[in-house]
Formats: structure tokens, sequence, C-alpha cells
């Protein structure tokens, strides 16, 4: 497929036991859009994302990264190739604040060289104003500087999923993936996610991979969306009319 796609999942089956979660599943998302992938629950969402991600390689079919085949790689590998993620369940790092937190983003770009930082302490600095530059820039997109210096643990789950978010950004994706951003929020919460996601793909170039439920959430973030039922494809388009098949209404209706 074409340069113009980040990621291309070509007749992906998973597997668990008897249990067949992805059915030949194919997808193409294109560079800086908003794909979604939509479905009742147990319809292989997830699963897909975790496909992806190097967490649950798919058993047949191809994964490739801007061309580059990426299953069979492990997670850390395909995160270090530009794939992020965010979790349904908020996975901070307790203990610590929201700085660091989102700091720890960064981390796949910092390879510790003790020797080049000696001779060379200019370019070393130089590293951590571009490190620091980046991090102020999503801290910023966010409006997370109000509660940079709180304990992730005490703050709302709402501001939670946004540190993870930015913590996310941090890692300059080539393709974030975001698994239900939503989940647990209030009506106002979500309201100001789609915000933030909306604006972030908008000064960052994003590539956006997104798992969510919620259709008002799919109408006002997704440019296309895949719509997986029992791990087969439903329909697959723009969002307003993959969502409106009726075959999707069935598939929703029947749950
Ligand atoms: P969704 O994200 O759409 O709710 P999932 O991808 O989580 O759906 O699940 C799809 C199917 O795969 C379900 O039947 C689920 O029980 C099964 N499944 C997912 N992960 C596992 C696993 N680790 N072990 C066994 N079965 C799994």
């Amino acid at each position: 497929m074409s340069g113009d796609h980040v990621l291309v999942c070509d007749g992906v089956v998973r597997r668990f036991g008897g249990v067949v979660a992805l059915k030949n599943v194919s997808v193409a998302v294109r560079r800086g859009e908003i794909f979604g992938l939509v479905g009742p629950n147990g319809s292989g969402k997830t699963t897909l994302v975790n496909a992806v991600t190097g967490f649950y390689p798919p058993q047949e079919g191809r994964i490739t990264l801007d061309g580059t085949q990426i299953n069979g790689l492990k997670p850390f590998r395909i995160a270090s190739m530009g794939v992020a993620r965010t979790f349904q369940n908020v996975a901070l790092f307790h203990g610590m604040s929201v700085l660091d937190n989102i700091l720890m983003g960064r981390h796949i770009f910092m390879k510790p060289n003790p020797l080049a930082s000696l001779l060379y302490p200019w370019w070393a600095q130089k590293e951590e104003v571009a490190h620091r530059r980046h991090v102020e820039e999503v801290i910023d997109l966010l409006q997370l500087a109000p509660a940079r210096d709180e304990h992730v643990d005490v703050i709302p789950l709402g501001l939670q999923k946004r540190v993870e978010l930015a913590r996310a950004l941090c890692a300059e994706p080539r393709l974030l993936v975001l698994d239900e951003p939503m989940a647990g929020m209030n009506q106002e919460e979500k309201e100001y996610m789609v915000r933030f996601i909306l604006d972030a793909q908008e000064a960052l170039d994003l590539t956006v991979l997104i798992i969510e439920h919620h259709m008002d959430v799919v109408t006002a973030l997704c440019d296309r969306v895949l719509v997986l039922n029992n791990g087969q494809e439903i329909a697959q388009g723009p969002a307003r009319e993959a969502i409106a098949d009726p075959r999707v209404v069935e598939a929703y209706i029947g749950k």
C-alpha cells in the first residue's frame, strides 16, 4: 500500500484457544487522520490494538508501520519505532508528579551517553533544551501547567487521562493509539478531551488510532472508522456513514 498509510493491517487473524478474536481483519490508517475502532463489547477492538502494539501478535496476516513489517516484534521495539499508546485503565507511575509522568514519555529519546556528555557538554545541553521544549509544548497544548507539580494519585480521573495522553504525545509518535480515552469520564470531561485530542492532532500533525464507543465522540473525532462485530468487519468508511450502516445498528441493538 502507498506511503500515505502509516499503519496497514492485512488479513489479521488472532485466536485465543477456541475463540477467534480477529477474523481476517484489514485496515489502513492514513497519515494525519483520526481512525476509529468501533464495535460492541467483545468484538475484537482491544485485540486489534494489542496486535498492532505487539502485546498479542497475530497468528496470521501482516501489520506494517510506514511500510516496515512490525508483527512479530516485541512491544518495546514497536514503541521505539514510534507507536505510543494509552490504556483503557489509566497506567501512570504512582507516587510521581504530573510533570515526572509526562517526562517519562521522552525516555525513548534518552540514550545515556556519559562520554559524549563529558566531551561535548554543549551537545548534551542542546539535547536537554530540545526535550524540555517539546514537553512544555505538550503541557501547554493540554493545559496541564496548573497541575504540573501535583501527585498523579490525587488528581481526578479526567486529568489523569490527560496526563497519560501528554506522556504519549511526548514520545512524538508516528502513530498514537488511544484505548477508550473517555472511559469513566463525565460529559464535561469528555467534551474537553475531544477538544484536546483535536487540538493536539492539528498542532502536532498526529495520526491516531482510537478505540471509542461513545458515538457522539466518534462522530466528533474520527475521519473514518472500522466497525467490528464478533471479530469481523461489518462496516468501514467515513465515520457518520459507517455507524449508520444497518448492520452496525443491528449489531448494537442485538447486544
Ligand atoms: P473489545 O475490545 O471489542 O471489547 P476484545 O478484543 O477485548 O473485545 O475481545 C475479543 C474476544 O477475544 C472476546 O471474546 C475476548 O474474550 C477474547 N479475548 C481477548 N483477549 C483475550 C485473552 N487474553 N485471552 C483469552 N481471550 C481473549
